[in-house]
């Protein structure tokens, strides 16, 4: 698939989309994407900037419990991230017996580091534009639900949905599914926005347009994963893309 071209700036080359952000850094040949029914974001590393401090806590945890050297210890988690903890060591550390008490060390010591993370403004006024454009806007990440829910409580934006990691629910299919019930929207009228590898994958599996936000991967790491996946470098350009 032909791509336009952006340079490092967000810049069309072709100077066809003057209009749009400067935060976009790559969008697929069509102009415009369709409007969503439902926007489904990502909440670490997309709607706030918790994904430096989450490192640092892994980086510990991993170091303390598995004596992995710091700078490794913190490639293993970014380059895993976007699943729930516990199944980023199963990744990193198969069949390891110290997975489950290194995950509730490090699910324990999160909330009093990342708890007073709030939206950027920016991020905040692209939300209120969806909205404006009659998108419904809902949370979906795999953090757990007792810190997802206190983030959408402390954010001052009325949420139509927020969806945890727990009781049964996940990023993907089970939350796809609870939009549906929820808005009676068909993955197809969904959108997901999302600033890891996995995020894509996850939207891929499922068949639901994806946008990745290049702030924990850079756009050509996206771009080479998903070649037809638009790309944006801050949250506030994606009205933009409609
Ligand atoms: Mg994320």
């Amino acid at each position: 698939m032909s791509t336009v071209p952006f340079d490092a700036t967000g810049a069309s080359l072709h100077g066809a989309a003057s209009t749009r952000s400067h935060g976009v850094a790559r969008l697929p040949a069509q102009a415009r994407l369709p409007l969503p029914r439902v926007l489904l974001c990502d909440l670490d590393g997309t709607l706030i900037d918790s994904m430096p401090t989450l490192a640092d806590i892994a980086t510990e945890v991993i170091e303390e419990r598995y004596g992995t050297p710091r700078i490794l210890a913190r490639e293993l988690y970014l380059a895993t991230c976007g699943l729930p903890f516990v199944k980023q060591l199963e990744e990193m550390f198969p069949e390891d017996e110290r997975n489950a008490a290194a995950s509730a060390d490090f699910e324990a010591r999160k909330p009093a580091r990342c708890g007073a993370i709030r939206m950027a403004p920016e991020t905040r006024r692209a939300l209120e534009q969806m909205r404006q454009m009659g998108v419904r806007i809902a949370v979906s990440s795999n953090n757990g639900t007792d810190n997802v829910d206190a983030f959408a409580r402390a954010s001052g934006f009325a949420f139509d949905l927020v969806l945890g990691y727990g009781g049964g629910l996940a990023k993907g299919r089970t939350h796809l599914d609870a939009t549906s019930r929820q808005f009676g929207a068909a993955r197809q009228e969904m959108l997901f926005i999302g600033d890891s590898l996995h995020d894509g994958e996850i939207a891929e599996r499922e068949g639901i347009p994806f946008v990745g936000l290049a702030t924990t991967f850079s756009p050509d790491r996206f771009s080479l994963r998903f070649p037809s996946v638009p790309v944006i470098r801050r949250f506030s350009a994606l009205p933009s893309l409609f």
